[in-house]
């Protein structure tokens, strides 16, 4: 399977940055792996319209569990999928830390997305203290059990809290050994379904430690926050995946 590269625009961009950015991605031709933008809610239409004939998907970066109702300032998945999403980041660390989000709410959301016809990419990973207290598995693990429901076919992006932003990345033999746990587990919960979902990395990932990443055994691709908002950074990192 293609390797995908998705990125992360979290609460940045304005239509001109928007523009800016689906122009050089609509014009990058032939890339090595699938692509995906992630723009903030407002932009998302815009960018699916510009972005319409290319080959760069367009996805959301939350959604709420339910189809629609009393729930001010929220995005349903449906309406994700009306403005022109086809997948949708869940459980990112940074709406578990601002929002309160458990795992069963990314679980709930999950359902809501599939229901919706959204490709849901749920995000998994320990803080610090936990990876220095050797607990990395236990934490993905258990977050893996409760927030993927029965019949997950989206992907996961293991996403090590403390290397989100900070320009630090864990060791090659870390990641390694944590995707192929991941992978174990995914097999475990989901059946021989389990090998066809991508495993993301995220967090940190630059143009200069792009292809070095993307090497390791079991990285489906990578989730990109601060180098997808540079379309140059963004094209060189798709560009070091591979098929
Ligand atoms: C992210 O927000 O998912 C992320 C990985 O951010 P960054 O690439 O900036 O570390």
């Amino acid at each position: 399977m293609r390797q995908l590269i998705a990125g992360n625009w979290k609460m940045n961009g304005t239509a001109a940055m928007a523009a800016d950015i689906a122009a050089a991605l609509a014009a990058a031709g032939e890339l090595p792996c699938d692509l995906l933008v992630c723009p903030p809610a407002t932009l998302i239409a815009e960018v699916a319209r510009l972005l319409a004939g290319a080959p760069v998907a367009v996805g959301g970066q939350n959604c709420h569990a339910r189809a629609s109702g009393a729930h001010t300032g929220d995005i349903a998945a449906a309406m994700l999928r009306d403005a022109g999403a086809t997948w949708v980041i869940l459980g990112h660390s940074e709406r578990r830390a601002d929002h309160g989000e458990t795992n069963e709410v990314v679980y709930a959301k999950a359902l809501a997305a599939i229901a919706a016809g959204l490709t849901p990419i749920v995000c998994v990973g320990e803080t610090e203290a936990e990876s220095q207290a050797g607990r990395t598995q236990a934490v993905v693990g258990s977050q893996l059990a409760a927030s993927l429901p029965e019949g997950f076919a989206g992907a996961v992006a293991y996403e090590p809290i403390w290397a989100i932003g900070t320009g630090k990345t864990p060791t090659e033999a870390d990641v390694t050994a944590v995707h192929g746990f991941i992978r174990g587990e995914l097999k475990r919960l989901l059946g021989p379904a389990g090998e066809d979902v991508r495993i993301l990395y995220g967090g940190s990932v630059k143009p200069d430690n792009a292809a070095a990443l993307l090497a390791l055994p079991e990285v489906g691709g990578a989730l990109v926050g601060g180098a997808s908002l540079k379309a140059a950074d963004f094209l060189a990192i798709a560009a070091a995946a591979h098929a």
